[in-house]
């Protein structure tokens, strides 16, 4: 794939020897992937990810693989911070609630694809390994928010999805295995409020349901955290 070079100044050294194992995806929640390209370049933001990617597929680069660009925050995943040092990050151009939500068009999906083949095969990043930001920072970010197609990247090998053909007995409900299985699966509840877990694991994996859910997960929420654990790293 073609990727345009636009240099960032705001990265620096990942830290204590970290290389990249996850890869986290936002959305730019800006109307313009140009406007976002600049903010994301501006000293002054201080903000930046390693890629960024608009609507119709173009492609920039703009912090190396190898360095730690400024895109995750506070948070953690798997038991570990700095993010930011154990991450490659990739910016969707998506105004995301200022425009309602919009779709992310074929041409950004399978750009975003082709990347994510790159990515992934370079530093061996398994699809467990690719999350949202609201996945590590549950209290403070929704994105790539409702819209974002994780099952088409989950088909692809490229993300995790609960398997609907799954033989095992469904699991069950309730918060203990609510728990059990997201923190398995890398999730950390902030301060302790795993509802806060509940609502960004139900934003990513059942966005669609409608109405008031039940304010306890169920077993369809458990199941969605049991297929985020990277079973490489823990057995289950
Ligand atoms: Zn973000």
């Amino acid at each position: 794939m073609e990727i345009i070079e636009r240099s960032s100044p705001n990265f620096g050294p990942r830290r204590d020897g970290l290389r990249p194992e996850l890869v986290v995806l936002h959305h730019t929640a800006m109307l313009t992937a140009e406007a976002a390209l600049e903010r994301l370049c501006d000293p002054a933001a201080e903000v930046s990810a390693h890629y960024l990617v608009a609507e119709d597929g173009r492609t920039w680069r703009l912090v190396p693989e190898t360095g730690r660009a400024w895109h995750a925050g506070t948070g953690s995943w798997g038991g570990a911070g700095d993010v930011n040092s154990r991450s490659i990050g990739i910016e969707l151009a998506n105004a995301g609630p200022l425009a309602g939500f919009p779709p992310f068009p074929e041409p950004q999906m399978a750009a975003l694809e082709t990347l994510l083949d790159g990515i992934m095969a370079r530093w061996s990043i398994p699809p467990a390994g690719v999350i949202a930001h609201s996945d590590m920072a549950p209290e403070r970010k929704s994105d790539p928010g409702p819209k974002f197609d994780w099952r088409r990247l989950a088909l692809g090998g490229r993300a995790v999805w609960p398997d609907a053909d799954d033989t095992e007995p469904a699991p069950s409900a309730g918060w203990d295995h609510f728990r059990a299985a997201a923190h398995a699966a890398g999730y950390a509840a902030p301060a302790g409020d795993w509802g806060l877990v509940l609502a960004a694991a139900r934003l990513r994996f059942r966005p669609w349901a409608a109405g008031a859910p039940d304010p306890a997960p169920d077993s369809t929420d458990v199941a969605a955290m049991r297929a985020c654990v990277d079973r490489r790293r823990v057995p289950t």
